[in-house]
């Protein structure tokens, strides 16, 4: 029998569009649709088990999928034991503390005796712990931010992205301790054919994730200019140089990073670079 990797993934949420856009972009095919919970891939060895958030990390501990992806939070807060094999980079949000905007906030000093309402109450007592801060943890499984309004707790201890739904309750972003991101995660010692599998799709998420970073450009020196450019632009080993039609000018081309992009192309024209072009890379293969 054919060994296949499973791979538990959100059903519905924050993380399953960019985890589904993941494994598209890894040219693996599968259908999808609202009702099914389990699918097997039609050109890959991959299973997907479609889950909650909250039972990946517990379901990728025991076995039950090889691998998932799941947001660092909630694999920290389940504490169950799994192995990172990979940050991917999105979903990115941080745990913060928001008191009511009336108060002032001097410093964890406040929180002392206080009382704080959260679903992340391992993640909040470490840091409470580390900070030598004793207060109480109250857990709540959702709407955290309300607490203050109605009397549940003195502060909240909650998942923030733009801090607009911290603002809409009245509350204000006092410490921002715990960052997080997506994470694709394994079973302990995953080993054999499965091993393999996974080795053969990350090979293909760094593929891309590579290339989510990186631009082609293509321009027209003169010659006389050729090394000065070659200098500015990094490429992979040195870029491209070809002759064009034209006398006296050649064609370049490399592939440089977007965060270098505008500083990179502001050089090029001062050195009389023309014809610029930057195109978008899809994968990317050392
Ligand atoms: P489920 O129904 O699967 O339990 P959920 O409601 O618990 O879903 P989501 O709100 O979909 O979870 O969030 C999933 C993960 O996405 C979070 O655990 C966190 O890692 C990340 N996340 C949460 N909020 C944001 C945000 N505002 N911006 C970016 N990432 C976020
Ligand atoms: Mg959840």
């Amino acid at each position: 029998m054919e060994t296949v990797l499973r791979i538990a993934i959100q059903k519905n949420g924050r993380l399953s569009e960019k985890t589904l856009e993941l494994l598209k972009n890894c040219g693996i095919d599968f259908t999808t649709s609202g009702a099914i919970l389990k699918v097997k891939a039609s050109n890959f060895p991959l299973e997907i088990l479609f889950l909650r958030d909250d039972d990946i990390p517990g379901y990728v501990s025991k076995g039950v999928a090889d691998i998932g992806v799941c947001g660092e939070n909630v694999v920290d807060e389940k504490g169950y034991k799994t192995e990172l094999v990979h940050r991917l980079g999105f979903a990115k949000c941080r745990l913060s503390i928001a008191i009511p905007k009336r108060f002032d906030y001097p410093g964890t000093e406040y929180l002392e005796g206080k009382t704080i309402a959260t679903s992340y109450p391992v993640i909040l007592g470490k840091y409470l712990k580390e900070k030598g801060v004793n207060a109480e943890v109250r857990e709540i499984s959702g709407s955290v931010e309300i607490a203050p309004a109605i009397d549940l707790a003195d502060a909240v201890c909650d998942i923030v992205s733009t801090g607009s739904t911290l603002l809409a309750n009245g509350l204000k972003e006092v410490e921002a301790f715990y960052k997080s991101e997506a994470l694709l995660i394994s079973t302990p010692q995953l080993a054999g054919e499965k091993k393999a599998i996974l080795d053969q799709l990350m090979f293909r998420i760094k593929a891309c994730q590579r290339a989510k970073r990186a631009k082609y450009i293509v321009l027209n020196a003169p010659n006389n200019k050729v090394q000065e450019i070659a200098d500015i632009l990094p490429g992979i080993k040195s870029p491209t140089v070809t002759p064009l039609a034209q006398e006296g000018w050649s064609s370049m081309s490399s592939v440089i990073d977007e965060n270098d992009f505008w500083d990179i192309c502001e050089k090029l024209h001062e050195k009389g670079a023309e014809g610029v072009l930057v195109m978008p890379i899809e994968k990317m293969i050392y």
